[in-house]
């Protein structure tokens, strides 16, 4: 008896019930992958978007769009209708400490037209903007496909193959971009791993309601081994509360009483409010994780947003670095994809490294900012029982006229801006 061939890379597992050809074929619908297809689109290249889940629906994500994102939105003209959409603004971030309140970062005194963090549910953000994608014939979008394998020949990867409802698809194209997050399956195909350092907590996320006369924008209290975050989201407070890396089983034995406890201590204000959270069903845990990938691409691929580095939440800047690499992966591929769009020609793998090198630098330094905050502040608010006070640096920073902006700056947009080429 003949023994089997093997199966080759490309050769199809299941029977696939159509095979579509574009130029580019990005996996995942979050703010990178959402936002690099309509850039492409409007750039004039066939764009085939695939989306995991059958909406945009999501529920704590981030939910925040930095300085950086709303000049990325004001350069492709789209800003002022953006915010026509229901948002809060946060203009600055104040902690109350053991010498009162104490203001790291306020962007009222940085030189923007959009001098304030835009909170918006992600799920407004996203039908926005492939809203505008949709208007562009050349742009494809794909709900409910689930990204399964890659097709590769010859060490070149060709596109993927996704199961939906329905069946198998192909879908063929000169670059295959991994914009799928954290759990990137585009990543772990290609073969890639990311290094991780290991942030010092994990938050637990939930909603508490609100009432009239409370504050608007930002809450952050520190102190006796906790923190808590508050953010404004109209009808409700979305309310984050830091726990030191590990403990939250040690958390759930103790009971929800002990977080009414702590999360009361901190914000007494809201001690009542509290109460809303019964019980563990009502919150959801963020393991904190910061990765790098040493390579973001291969012939054929590229991998963009959390897909190519995890962010701390520290600041909450994820959404704002998935996008400004699309802008980037945008400004360097447009030409050369358009031109291998024209001559069915592979793309050259130095444009995808150059992509790469616009992004890395400014991203390693934004995960040392994370971790120099994380340890000098976090840490020790988290495993101390006093009253948090603020760092020697930090103060020293803010008191000094040329430097306070700084940590602002850093925030609301990395050691550049980057910009759409027109
Ligand atoms: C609880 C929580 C709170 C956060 N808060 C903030 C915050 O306040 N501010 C902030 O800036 N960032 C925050 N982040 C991080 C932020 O959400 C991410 O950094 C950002 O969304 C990354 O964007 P992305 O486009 O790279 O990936 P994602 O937003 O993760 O998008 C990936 C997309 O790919 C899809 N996908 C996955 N696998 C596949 C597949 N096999 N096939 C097809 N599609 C696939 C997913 O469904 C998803 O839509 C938070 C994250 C979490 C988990």
């Amino acid at each position: 008896m003949q023994a089997e061939k093997p199966k080759e890379k490309h050769e199809a597992t299941h029977d696939v019930r159509d095979v579509r050809r574009t130029t580019c074929c990005v996996v995942g619908g979050g703010p990178g992958g959402a936002v690099l297809s309509l850039l492409l689109a409007r750039a004039g290249i066939e764009v085939t978007l695939l989306e995991a889940h059958p909406d945009f629906d999501r529920e704590f994500r981030g939910d925040t769009l930095h300085p950086s994102v709303m000049e990325i939105m004001d350069q492709l003209g789209l800003a002022e209708r953006l915010l026509q959409l229901r948002h809060t603004e946060a203009r600055s971030f104040t902690l109350q400490t053991v010498s009162g309140p104490f203001t790291p970062v306020d962007f009222s005194r940085l030189d923007t037209k959009y001098p304030y963090i835009t909170v918006m549910p992600q799920t407004s953000f996203l039908e926005f903007i492939t809203g505008e994608a949709k208007r562009y014939p050349n742009f494809r979008l794909v709900m409910g496909a689930r990204v399964r394998e890659l097709v590769e020949e010859e060490g070149v990867v060709r596109g993927v193959r996704y199961e939906s409802e329905d069946g198998w698809y192909e879908v063929r194209a000169i670059l295959t971009v991994g914009a799928d997050g954290r759990g990137s399956r585009v990543r772990r195909l290609a073969g890639f791993e990311p290094v991780k350092t290991s942030p010092p907590m994990d938050v637990l996320w939930f909603k508490l309601p609100r009432e009239e006369g409370d504050p608007e924008g930002l809450i952050g209290r520190f102190g006796r081994g906790h923190i808590a975050v508050m953010l404004d989201r109209h009808d409700y407070w979305q309310a984050g509360y830091v726990i030191p890396k590990g403990t939250y089983p040690e958390l759930r034995r103790e009971g929800v009483e002990s977080l009414h406890r702590g999360f009361a201590e901190l914000i007494p204000e809201f001690a009542d409010r509290i109460e809303h959270l019964k019980d563990w069903q009502q919150a959801s845990l963020l393991s904190v994780e910061s990765s790098i990938c040493s390579r973001w691409y291969k012939p054929g691929l590229l991998l963009i947003g959390d897909a190519a580095h995890v962010m701390s939440p520290v600041a909450g800047v994820g959404i704002n670095y998935a996008i400004q690499d699309a802008v980037a992966a945008s400004n360097v591929l447009s030409g050369p994809l358009k031109e291998s769009q024209k001559r069915l020609v592979d793309l050259d793998v130095r444009y995808l490294a150059a992509t790469q090198r616009r992004r890395e630098l400014a991203t390693r330094f934004i995960q040392r900012f994370q971790a120099l905050i994380q340890q000098q502040v976090l840490a020790p608010a988290l495993h101390s029982s006093t009253p948090f006070a603020p760092p020697l640096f930090l103060r020293f920073l803010l008191r000094v006229p040329v430097l306070r902006n700084i940590p602002s700056r850093i925030v609301a947009f990395g050691i550049w801006p980057v910009r759409v080429r027109k």
